[in-house]
């Protein structure tokens, strides 16, 4: 039965303990993820992103809570889901006598591929389609796993750490398909522990550690969150009273009382013109990437979301 759909992906609640583990590997996780959006799914080994995902794909089940892809339940509907959705596996698992060509026919017979597609896609990636999947190496063997995920322009992306093994350049052509994906409407999640791939291709991310959902952001908000850092000296005492005023003012360290250094965030107008009404001797400025903005997230022991 097809229930209201709001999301194209969602978790209510899982919950996850192995058969003889003392501990859950997921605790109540709940997200969901729109048609059109690239969610990336990060944290360390073990957090729980390989159990998530084989949750999803119904290759286990949950202890108590439930998810839906597309409005179906994906333990009690899979069948009905699974042509919809490109999956890649984490651990590159594939038939090691097929060939790529072979495979990729295989899957074809269960997902009727846009024939023309999965070609344009092997072009793209520089896949070798004539050689044993099992002789392949690690990089090349994940091309035709990508290939078999896109192939048949699935409306949901289920990606285990996907352009792992990839060279720069192929992740680059990785990358693209990802956004020709979420341009057509699909709903992609993806797991990952490449910061900059997240950036680069995420709209939102959620971060997870000991099972729990910790963090949960868009990428925008976290660029401006992102502070950047000012030492400042003026010739006369700084406007402490002022400076603390200001929105986009994080912290303010007081050097001496001549100079400041300041975390700022955001609209940096304000800033600038109550600068201008003082004598400002020297201005240094360090930016902060989102590099920093996410390992604030891992690093910090604080839970901030669920
Ligand atoms: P990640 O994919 O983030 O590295 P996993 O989902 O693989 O994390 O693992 C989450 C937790 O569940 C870890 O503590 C891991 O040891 C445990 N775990 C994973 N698979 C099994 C299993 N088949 N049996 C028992 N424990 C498991």
């Amino acid at each position: 039965m097809i229930e209201a759909m709001d999301h194209v992906i969602e978790c209510r609640r899982l919950s996850k303990k192995y058969h003889g583990a003392g501990s859950f590997a997921l605790h109540n996780l709940s997200l969901h993820v729109d048609a059109g959006e690239v969610y990336g799914f990060l944290g360390p080994n073990g957090a729980g992103k390989s159990t998530t995902i084989r949750t999803l794909m119904n290759f286990i089940q949950p202890t108590s809570g439930s998810a839906s892809i597309l409005g179906l339940d994906v333990a009690k509907e899979a069948m009905g889901i699974k042509r919809e959705i490109g999956y890649l596996a984490g651990d590159g698992a594939v038939y090691p006598k097929m060939t790529g060509s072979q495979y990729l026919e295989y899957l074809g017979e269960l997902q009727p591929p846009a024939k023309a597609y999965r070609q344009e896609l092997a072009k793209r990636l520089q896949a070798s389609l004539h050689k044993p999947l099992g002789s392949l190496s690690r990089g090349n063997r994940q091309k035709v796993s990508i290939i078999q995920a896109f192939m048949h322009q699935p409306k949901v992306l289920i990606l285990d750490e996907p352009s792992s093994g990839l060279d720069p350049l192929m992740q680059e052509v990785f990358y693209e398909l990802i956004g020709e994906a979420k341009a057509r409407g699909a709903a992609v999640f993806m797991s990952s522990h490449i910061l900059g791939e997240v950036q680069k291709v995420c709209s939102r991310v959620g971060i997870i550690r000991d099972g729990r959902l910790i963090a949960e952001r868009t990428i925008a908000d976290m660029a401006k969150e992102a502070a950047q850092t000012f030492d400042l000296m003026f010739k006369e005492n700084a406007p402490l009273d002022a400076l603390r005023q200001l929105a986009s003012v994080q912290k303010l360290v007081v050097n001496d009382p001549r100079s400041v250094t300041l975390h700022v965030s955001g609209e940096l107008s304000p800033l600038f013109s109550l600068l201008a009404k003082h004598t400002v001797t020297k201005i240094d400025t360090r930016a902060l990437d989102l590099e920093e903005a996410f390992l604030h997230y891992y690093q910090q022991g604080g839970s901030e979301h669920v």
